[in-house]
């Protein structure tokens, strides 16, 4: 047992006997077993489909494999992690678990995110402000400063990067800290570190008595309705703290949600939209800047910037008679204002109202998931990106190809399938271009101002000829052999039936021609000229719809 976390939690959570649950005889039986001990309703909802699947039954209260798929994401070991109703849930169970009412402290740094002063209140914990520097720097000297000789200070936090100026910690100094204040818990809110390049100390607060890291799930991975975040720490002190949560804290729902957004085929997709937002957040700060509105504009690692206007009450009129929501924070200064880096289309809206132009340009973009019980497909593609390309369909030639496809077409895609390729290729290969296919049919919306058309010609000793026609009706011929059964683990015979997927997937007609020596540069000509056949029939050209009948 960690002697500092029995020493400083509350005596009466160290007295707490575990809360006395059904659940507890979990591991003592199979799933199967026949459950009459929990005064559940053996009926599940009337609602149909999955999700009402095993909602009449408790959930785990720490389900195993979302622990286990927490602690892998955040680089520590499952017995370091407790998961909680996001981390607004861990803030209250350390208050609630460390803090005796009336008699401890909390240092709170300030301005920052209001919910540690929020659940020191509602416990009835002293609260120590310790003002961050001019620039809502984090001065670890002036920290400790105000901190000495401070009696009872159980919980210490800092929050990295800062809500809601942006502000990142160098985790040299939160360690410095942590070596400072041994009696006290140091608390490292880490929930927008997915949009800084800061290091995490989520494997420090493992090995460590006094340092406990905070994750959530409902930034970098878009699951805030879900409410799942967790804390990390050493064993014994995330036991106790554990002891304040109530007996079933996850909803089943939410922890079906945590596991579809952690499943690894979406991994690159959660990648790709925290690269967007973070790229957004930097191309936005010189266009605010511009604003007559804004006084200063400070990016930093989250997903948001910190404004200061000069006169928020009209700034507040404004964006409430267009329908824009942003946050105003005079408490971290004068005319603050935080602003989340949104869509481009919000972004955009956002700009407008702030007086600056932003760019008009069209948005074709798609995001798609594709699962099934032989293949987990995510594919994210942009029409009006060039990169970043980036695909992993778990066979290396077919990656190649559908690379000559994205990079001759001149469109960004990223995709990722987890398929069983035990069987063999085929499940994967197939679903991943119908994935393509839906994905490039539903980013090109109303097919507004396109080319439609496309056609493509040679390649060395090869003539490859791909005619297409995003007509909306799916159609393929392909006319064409190959002599070898398999290009590595690629079988040549899923060449036509790929053609005919993207063509079903896309609703196109798609005509492949090809002749040659070579089954290698035959394949490959007729994804690369695919790709230089799609890249005309998608540029786009003008407004018009390209067709007499008014639809495609
Ligand atoms: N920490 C910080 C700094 C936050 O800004 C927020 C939410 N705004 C949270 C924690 C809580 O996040 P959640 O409860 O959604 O996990």
């Amino acid at each position: 047992m960690s002697i500092l976390a029995q020493r400083l939690a509350r005596p009466e959570i160290v007295a707490l006997e575990p809360f006395d649950i059904a659940a507890q005889a979990n591991g003592s039986f199979t799933p199967d077993a026949i459950k009459l001990d929990a005064n559940e309703n053996p009926f599940p909802p009337l609602s149909e489909g999955p999700l009402a699947a095993g909602l009449n039954r408790y959930p785990e209260p720490q389900p195993e494999r979302l622990t286990r798929a927490m602690s892998a994401l955040y680089g520590v070991e499952p017995a370091n992690v407790v998961v909680t109703r996001g981390a607004d849930d861990a803030i209250d169970m350390l208050v609630r678990a460390f803090c005796r009412p009336g008699q401890d402290a909390v240092a709170i740094p300030k301005p920052t995110f209001s919910a540690y002063s929020h659940f020191a209140r509602v416990q009835g914990a002293r609260i120590v402000h310790v003002p961050l520097s001019e620039n809502f720097g984090f001065d670890a000297d002036a920290y400790l400063e105000v901190l000495k000789g401070e009696p009872n200070l159980k919980l210490a936090f800092i929050c990295s990067p800062n809500n809601p100026t942006g502000n990142e910690v160098d985790p040299a100094l939160v360690l410095r800290v942590a070596d400072a204040l041994p009696n006290t818990i140091i608390v490292l809110d880490e929930a927008y570190l997915e949009f800084s390049e800061t290091a995490s100390l989520a494997a420090n607060a493992s090995s460590r008595d006094n340092l406990v890291v905070l994750r959530t799930l409902s930034k970098a991975f878009g699951l805030a309705g879900a409410r799942i975040g967790c804390a990390i720490g050493n064993p014994d002190l995330i036991g106790l703290a554990a002891r304040a949560l109530p007996p079933y804290p996850l909803p089943s729902l939410s922890i079906e949600a945590a596991m579809a957004a952690l499943a690894p085929s979406r991994r690159p997709i959660h990648e790709q939209r925290i690269a967007r937002i973070k790229a957004d957040r930097e191309r936005l700060v010189p266009l605010l800047e511009q604003s007559a509105i804004v006084k200063s504009v400070r990016s930093g690692g989250g997903n948001f910037l910190f404004l200061e206007v000069h006169d928020p009450a009209a700034l507040a009129a404004k964006l409430r008679g267009l329908g824009i929501r942003v946050r105003f924070r005079p408490y971290a200064a004068p005319g603050g204002v935080r602003l989340t880096i949104g869509t481009e289309q919000e972004n955009a809206a956002a700009l407008a109202a702030f007086g600056v132009p932003g760019s008009d340009e069209k948005v074709r973009r798609a995001e798609i998931v594709r699962e099934t019980r032989e293949t987990k497909i995510a594919v994210a593609l942009d029409l009006e990106r060039a990169e970043p390309r980036i695909i992993a369909t778990g066979i290396p030639f077919y990656d190649h190809m559908l690379d000559q496809v994205a990079a001759h077409a001149g469109f960004s895609l990223v995709l990722s399938c987890d398929g069983d390729l035990d069987i063999d290729g085929h499940h994967s290969i197939e679903d991943c271009a119908i994935a393509v296919g839906t994905a490039l049919g539903r980013a090109l919306g109303d097919k507004r101002g396109i080319g439609r058309f496309g056609f493509a010609l040679p390649m060395d000793e090869t003539e490859a000829q791909v005619l297409i026609d995003l007509s909306g009706r799916p159609f393929s011929r392909f006319e064409g052999e190959f002599e070898t059964s398999h290009i590595g683990e690629y079988p040549t015979e899923m060449t036509p039936h790929v053609f005919r997927s993207l063509a079903d997937g896309l609703g196109a007609a798609v005509h492949v021609r090809v002749q040659g020596e070579n089954d290698h540069h035959k394949t490959e000509a007729c994804f690369k000229a695919f790709g230089r056949a799609l890249r005309q029939a998608v540029r786009r050209e003008g407004d018009a719809l390209p067709s007499t009948k008014g639809m495609l």
